[in-house]
């Protein structure tokens, strides 16, 4: 007997796609449109539901498609708003994705694989080795999952304005899906944010930062944690392959494709004796020249098996002062959500303990202010 064949999951196809696929039903282009309404914008994954299809395009699809995201495991909201979802993808892997509310602003932080095969000796997911790579419908799900949390549906409420790839993994080794993801988060049909708000933070795969200038036009986020090659090459073991000159030339590449003129945010994670004293500042301030740039100081978030510590806050206000009094637009990423652990990420851990799924300690990860 033969296995039947698998199922197209529509979820995860950005708009070329979902209409190449009706295309080859023998159907007409727009049913793509009506399609990427009923999902991204109304949160439907039952055909049944999209009444503006004939009855025998929706048994087809039936047959052939299925709009599957992923499940829900754990969904807690803090004292501050602070919203987390904690989600099984297909083999059983907890992702977390985290809504940080301020104001007018809601920022989502999505994962793009899971675990990371880069290592950073500061990462939980660095420490917890890499799994795979989430598919497309797997990093859009986490957008869906947490749209869905706001139905029904008014197009003037506007709970998720930002998208950060921060979660869990290195979004540029997981090219080709997390580009797709991202066309959906700023498709009009789908969830219409705007180029500007939705950033892709890497640690620096030179090569495909390139290659990434030449399909979108996203904002960036680089994840640079120190000011030389030495000091990086034992925080960020990429660093060794592509060296901070190569980093941020290709940044500065990236930027001047842009049709605006825009900043990329350099992060830096502050690391109590490592990476936090004030020559660092001063080294940095020369490095980041020319570019055009905000910095991001992250505060180490610790967790069990971590050497570092977390900087004071005089320390960590000390490094600001530097980098604002050198003319860089400098801010602090304050802690959120720490009574659900959002701000580090320790509830997967904690969920899948529980669950007995894992012994290991598993993603702390970190959300833009
Ligand atoms: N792989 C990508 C995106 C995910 S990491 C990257 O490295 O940019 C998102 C951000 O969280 C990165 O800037 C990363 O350096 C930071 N981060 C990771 N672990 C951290 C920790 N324990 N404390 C503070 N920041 C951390
Ligand atoms: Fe991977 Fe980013 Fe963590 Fe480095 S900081 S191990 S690149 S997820």
């Amino acid at each position: 007997m033969t296995a039947p064949a698998e199922k197209t999951n529509l979820l995860g196809l950005p708009k070329a796609k979902l209409e190449a696929f009706f295309e080859t039903l023998g159907e007409k282009r727009f049913r793509a449109q009506q399609v990427l309404q009923w999902i991204h914008q109304r949160g439907v994954d039952d055909f049944d539901q999209m009444t503006n299809m004939s009855v025998a395009l929706r048994e087809r699809l039936k047959e052939i498609a299925e709009i599957r995201g992923p499940e829900v495991v754990y969904d807690e909201t803090s004292k501050d708003g602070t919203r987390k979802w904690v989600m099984r993808m297909d083999n059983g892997n907890n992702v977390e994705t985290v809504l940080i509310p301020d104001g007018e602003r809601g920022t989502l932080c999505v994962s793009s694989q899971i675990g990371c095969s880069l290592d950073c000796t500061f990462c939980s997911t660095g420490k917890r080795g890499f799994n795979r790579n989430l598919t497309a419908a797997e990093i859009i799900g986490q957008v869906w999952v947490a749209r869905k949390a706001f139905m029904p549906y008014e197009p003037s409420s506007r709970p998720i304005t930002n998208v950060v790839m921060m979660g869990m993994g290195e979004p540029l080794l997981n090219f080709d899906n997390v580009v797709d993801a991202m066309n959906l988060m700023m498709e009009d049909l789908a969830y219409g944010i705007s180029k500007r708000r939705v950033t892709l933070s890497t640690s620096g795969v030179v090569p495909a930062l390139d290659r990434l200038g030449e399909v979108t036009d996203v904002s960036l986020a680089i994840s640079l944690h120190a000011p030389n090659d030495e000091l990086r090459n034992q925080l960020v073991p990429l660093n060794k392959k592509y060296p901070i000159s190569e980093l941020l030339a290709a940044t500065r590449r990236y930027l001047a494709r842009l049709p605006d003129k825009r900043k990329a945010t350099i992060e830096y994670t502050v690391i109590q004796g490592v990476n936090d004293k004030l020559e660092h500042a001063k080294e940095l301030a020369v490095v980041l020249k020319g570019l055009p740039c905000k910095i991001n100081l992250i505060p180490f978030n610790p967790f069990p098996e971590s050497d570092f510590e977390r900087p004071s806050m005089n320390a960590t206000r000390r490094f600001q002062n530097a980098l604002t009094e050198a003319g860089y637009v400098t801010t602090v990423r304050t802690p959120r959500g720490d009574d659900i652990d959002a701000a580090c990420g320790q509830l997967v851990g904690r969920v899948e303990d529980r669950t007995k799924r894992s012994q290991r300690y598993i993603a702390v990860q970190q959300v833009n202010p």
